[in-house]
């Protein structure tokens, strides 16, 4: 970690040096180059350099649409992420126990690859390392921000850092610090908040046979099952699975021991992948819809998990606030050449009505889907098996559902 002289003002603070504030504090300066003012990013936890896991980059693995890609790129990161990607080249949706089956290919598309999968924590090394190297940016890391105060014409901010507290103030605060903000809380900004008594259980799982580069989502009656494809690790053929559970299911399955529970695994997956030979550290995490009701105010914008969480079924979390990220980055950056004040509601209105109807289709999408694929009821499983029979019969119905999915419908307007 370089040596960090805090400067008293900034014109912009990240809140949160995770996946989503990191990815905007890079995408910001590649944007601005020599116009970009100096950006503070504050982040609670130590850096992956410090530790194995760090909140943002634990465990998990994050399937990234070619529409992300895209975005990636423009920011410099895909140059680095794209050495340790393992690309997806087919998506295969089905139905446990029912017929209705889909397969979406890069070929179909004419793409080089429908996604991307990357481990979380190699994108934080990724991450950090631009953070820190950056001479635009200033990195603090371990260090808390305590409260946001708005002032007249700027934000104030109390800081935790090495036993010390520090107070700053910023034209702009980005808000990135996840889903259970407690500055949100703070600032009194309301959560919209549905519950949906289901954990994910992640873990890394070795295979008997290869993935072929091919995703797995299946639908089972517990809830949906994913298998993201992962590079091989010392010769054993490896993915990243997405368990869905029921609630109550969550305790009992954290607690098996590693054969009962690959038994349980195998019975909710089938046997497409062949045998499952070894599982890996497992975590779960609860899951929740939550969306902020307000995105702006003066001075302050939210990005990420705080502005809105999404249930893991269409793997859209991170997607979105890329696209998040690339539309703000675009709006602070035009404003900031014509010597706006990056706090001003007019930049930062003009984001949240660029992203308004891209927030509605993905939030709307993701939690039909939950709905849907997790019930039991006579019309949800008949509208699914239509809806898998008629993507597999409609070339051009399974095309327009794919861009949706792998997040290029938008990328491409
Ligand atoms: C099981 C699962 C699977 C998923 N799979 C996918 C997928 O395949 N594709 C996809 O697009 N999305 C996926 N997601 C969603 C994705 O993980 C999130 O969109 C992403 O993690 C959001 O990142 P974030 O930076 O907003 O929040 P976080 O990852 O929560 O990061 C917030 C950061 O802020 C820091 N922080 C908090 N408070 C403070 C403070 N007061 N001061 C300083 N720092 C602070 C924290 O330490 C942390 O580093 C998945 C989610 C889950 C749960």
């Amino acid at each position: 970690m370089k040596n960090i002289s805090l400067d008293t003002k900034y014109e912009i603070v990240v809140v949160g040096g995770g996946m989503v504030g990191a990815t905007f504090a890079i995408a910001l300066i590649k944007a601005l180059g020599e116009d970009c003012p100096k950006i503070l990013v504050v982040e609670a936890a130590e850096t992956l350099t410090q530790k194995k896991y760090a909140p943002s980059f634990d465990a998990r693995s994050t399937a990234l649409s070619f529409g992300s890609r895209k975005i990636l790129e423009e920011t410099g990161i895909w140059s680095d992420l794209n050495k340790i990607v393992t690309p997806i080249d087919k998506i295969h949706i089905s139905d446990k126990g029912r017929f209705g089956t889909t397969l979406l290919s890069s070929e179909e598309q004419n793409l080089d690859a429908l996604g991307y999968v990357v481990e979380n924590t190699d994108l934080g090394s990724i991450l950090n390392y631009q953070l820190e190297s950056a001479l635009a940016i200033d990195f603090l890391s371990p260090a808390k921000i305590k409260e946001v105060r708005p002032k007249k014409n700027c934000m104030n901010l109390s800081i935790a850092y090495k036993d010390e507290s520090y107070s700053i103030e910023a034209s702009l605060v980005v808000l990135a610090d996840g889903g259970r903000s407690p500055i949100c809380q703070q600032l009194g900004i309301p959560q919209f908040q549905k519950y949906y008594k289901q954990h994910a259980i992640i873990a890394n799982v070795s295979l008997e046979r290869p993935h072929k580069n091919i995703a797995f989502e299946r639908f089972t009656e517990n809830g949906p099952f994913a298998m993201l494809p992962l590079e091989n690790f010392r010769d054993q053929n490896r993915c990243a699975m997405v368990c869905v559970v029921d609630d109550h299911e969550t305790k009992e399955i954290m607690r098996m021991t590693e054969e009962p529970l690959l038994l349980n695994l195998q019975e909710r997956f089938g046997d497409r992948l062949g045998k499952m030979i070894h599982i890996g550290e497992r975590y779960d995490f609860p899951l929740t819809l939550s969306i902020a009701k307000e995105q702006i105010r003066p001075g302050l914008v939210l990005l990420g998990n705080v502005a809105h969480t999404l249930h893991p079924v269409a793997g859209q979390g991170m997607n979105l606030a890329l696209r998040d990220i690339r539309v703000l980055v675009d709006c602070l950056s035009q404003g900031i050449k014509r010597q706006i004040n990056p706090g001003d509601m007019t930049l930062l209105q003009e984001f949240v009505d660029q992203q308004f109807s891209d927030h509605r289709k993905v939030i709307g999408f993701t939690d039909n889907l939950v709905e849907l694929f997790s019930s039991n009821k006579v019309p949800n499983v008949i509208l699914r098996k239509l809806g898998l029979l008629s993507l597999e019969l409609f070339p051009a119905l399974r095309k327009s559902f794919a861009k949706e999915a792998i997040g290029l419908a938008t990328v491409e307007n």
